[in-house]
């Protein structure tokens, strides 16, 4: 879902994104504080609305990208690598490359988000109490913004303190069960349900919300809702797959019968002769028994259609030194992994620069179909 978005810059070496849908939230919560909240309280002209907006917004979500940056630190402090930190309509996601290995990290891991939101918002609410009573402007408009920031960061630290996964209070709650129990898959299955169940109670009472007038927030509550209700099965569906998956590697799954192809083969001929006829859609470039590069639809499609008879797979192909591989005895759990975050359907298996077979997609999906059918 969160595949794309704009990097805006790097902080302990994590890169920071903004997806596209973080501009619609960015833009929707700077107009109703200042058309909506503001004006409730202040006599603010336009202009002084405006920027309180902007400020507001901004240190919000500086807030929002304070919270994740903390879950963040403390994962690369455990060994787990973080690529990026994107922040999207619902608030911020760490793109956390694997799960934790002990109950005490993920426990560490989850509950120092909410508790930076805590520690943001006191802090908020300290500048608010401490300068409430003083009448300049300049003063007012400062203790204006501190109260809802300090107000919003501790219902953010709150709502993430539900014990629903994969809300931080639910990996709370996870980590909690998997140190009792040492079960992680029941650990899980228990979280996840506590988050479908968090979710529908938030979709019942958004529509609750819609029914009795305030549409607004019942839309807002009930989409929330129905995010973490998916989240909830999806991270349960994740871990089972993983959890498959484990202990497998690539020479177990791959496909052998490769179809090959030399160098100087034109476009026209391995479009005639080998897609149409094959079904295939994905082709090694092989050079005396050394792989070359790799052939697919999409590099076809990239030259225009007259050069077809003349142009060669070599010229046309991606390069080996571009390519993703995998090495025989790679897990399965990590090419699954290469094949989500690069966006691909498959990749060659590859000893001493020989090609050696392939994985797909499609293999993993049968593997995956054929043991659950067995219930092995
Ligand atoms: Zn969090």
């Amino acid at each position: 879902m969160l595949r794309g978005g704009i990097p805006i810059g790097k902080a302990f070496g994590i890169s920071l994104r903004l997806h596209y849908s973080w501009f619609f939230i960015f833009a929707l919560v700077t107009w109703l504080l200042a058309a909506v909240y503001f004006p409730q309280y202040y006599t603010w002209s336009l202009s002084a609305r405006i920027a309180a907006g902007l400020i507001t917004s901004v240190l919000f979500f500086g807030s929002v990208l304070a919270h994740e940056l903390m879950h963040s630190i403390v994962s690369q402090r455990q060994g787990i690598p973080v690529q990026s930190i994107t922040l999207f309509i619902f608030g911020g996601v760490s793109q956390i490359t694997s799960e934790p290995k002990q109950p005490k990290d993920e426990f560490r891991m989850a509950i120092v988000g909410p508790l930076t939101s805590l520690l943001i918002g006191g802090i908020f609410f300290g500048i608010y109490f401490g300068w409430r009573n003083v009448d300049a402007f300049a003063v007012q408009f400062i203790t204006a913004i501190a109260y809802w920031l300090g107000y919003i960061n501790l219902v953010l630290g709150v709502f993430n303190l539900i014990p629903g996964f994969p809300l931080d209070g639910g990996r709370v709650l996870r980590s909690l069960i998997w140190w009792r129990s040492g079960n992680l898959k029941r650990a899980t299955r228990i979280a996840s349900n506590a988050g479908r169940a968090v979710g529908f109670i938030l979709i019942f009472v958004g529509i609750w919300f819609i029914f009795t007038g305030n549409w607004f927030n019942g839309i807002w509550l009930a989409l929330i809702g129905w995010f973490l209700e998916s989240a909830a099965v999806g991270s349960y569906q994740q871990l089972l797959l993983q959890d498959m998956l484990k202990g497998h590697i690539a020479s177990e799954v791959m496909s052998r019968d490769c179809v090959v192809i030399p160098p100087d083969t034109t476009i026209d001929q391995l479009v005639h002769g080998n897609i149409l006829t094959s079904g295939r859609r994905c082709f090694p470039v092989v050079s005396g028994s050394q792989i070359i590069g790799m052939m697919t639809l999409h590099n076809i499609k990239a030259v225009p259609r007259e050069q077809w008879s003349t142009e060669t797979v070599k010229e046309a192909m991606t390069p080996f030194d571009k390519l993703k591989w995998v090495r025989p005895d790679e897990e399965l759990s990590s090419i699954l992994r290469i094949l989500t975050e690069d966006n691909i359907n498959q990749v060659p298996v590859v000893q001493d620069s020989e090609i050696v077979g392939m994985v797909s997609r499609e293999n993993l999906l049968n593997f995956v179909n054929i043991r659950s059918k067995l219930g092995v």
